[in-house]
């Protein structure tokens, strides 16, 4: 659907066919909604604000100006964890450290598999993953509070919330020795699309995405500033055979694989390409 007819179905409350099957008279909320949405598009405002929603794996965000809108490239991080977790016959278990009392907000004593997604802005990660794997337990993290209430907004609008702890952190924080609220525990997956452009390169960006937060974009002079700290600290947080998945930005594969052979603790076990051909997801090994 083009721009316009996207606005018109989501104002009209009708599919795509009937905007040009059925004559339509706009009344007076409906043509008010429509300059409205139509100025603010001029503006550069991205659509999917505006509409305030968006569709991400077959399931439906609220998104506003707190979080980065979901990319559909991220969808093929989603899918690689879902395809790891349906092929992992191992059994379930946690290696060392405490027992995981943050899960799901209450001690995690069954057999569940865990995962921690780092920097989950709009949940569409967690959520989505919850969603297709009904066993799951899983800690999101996200340094902004503003994001956490709205990630957790999506997790009731899709029947997850249950399984999914939101936690306000900047990445490990929350685990650190001194914090008071330190539950350390390993997790099977820890899941990861963080900010990955350089900070220079943002003011270029399309203006869309200048609506979007700085904090979930900008990742520093060489946008690898979140990798480094990911890839260093996340062995201590997984269990023996974990996996640490990555979405990456263009061109970041060889910087990465540098940092990761800088550390000795995980290797690289993939790399998955988007539908463009580009390097898009790194998956690392722990143990
Ligand atoms: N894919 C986003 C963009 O190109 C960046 C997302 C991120 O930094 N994680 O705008």
């Amino acid at each position: 659907m083009t721009e316009k007819e996207i606005l018109l179905t989501s104002i009209l409350h009708c599919s795509r066919s009937a905007l040009y099957s059925e004559d339509w008279t706009l009344n007076n909320e409906q043509e008010k909604r429509l300059f409205e949405a139509l100025s603010l598009r001029s503006q550069g405002m991205p659509l999917q604000y505006i509409l305030g929603e968006v569709e991400f794996f077959g399931l439906v965000f609220k998104v506003d100006k707190r979080v980065l809108i979901p990319r559909p490239e991220t969808e093929l991080l989603v899918e690689a964890v879902i395809r790891r977790m349906k092929d992992d016959r191992r059994p379930p278990q946690n290696v060392g450290g405490r027992p995981p009392e943050l899960c799901g907000g209450r001690r995690t004593t069954d057999d569940r598999r865990r995962i921690l997604d780092i920097g989950t802005g709009s949940g569409c990660i967690a959520v989505s993953v919850a969603k297709s794997l009904p066993r799951v337990r899983i800690d999101a993290l996200d340094v902004s509070p503003e994001a956490l209430a709205l990630a957790k907004e999506n997790a009731v609008k899709n029947c997850v919330d249950e399984r999914i702890n939101f936690i306000q952190s900047d990445l490990f924080f929350v685990f650190n020795e001194n914090n008071a609220n330190n539950r350390l525990g390993r997790y099977d997956i820890i899941i990861s699309n963080p900010p990955y452009v350089c900070s220079h390169d943002i003011a270029q960006l399309q203006p869309e995405v200048r609506f979007e937060p700085r904090v979930a974009l900008d990742g520093g002079s060489d946008g690898l500033d979140f990798y480094r700290r990911l890839i260093a600290e996340s062995a201590r947080f997984l269990r023996k055979g974990g996996l640490l998945f990555l979405e990456i930005g263009f061109g970041q594969r060889k910087s990465i694989e540098k940092i990761i052979a800088s550390q000795s603790a995980l290797r690289l076990s993939e790399v998955i390409n988007d539908y463009s051909a580009i390097e898009r997801v790194m998956v690392l090994g722990y143990g």
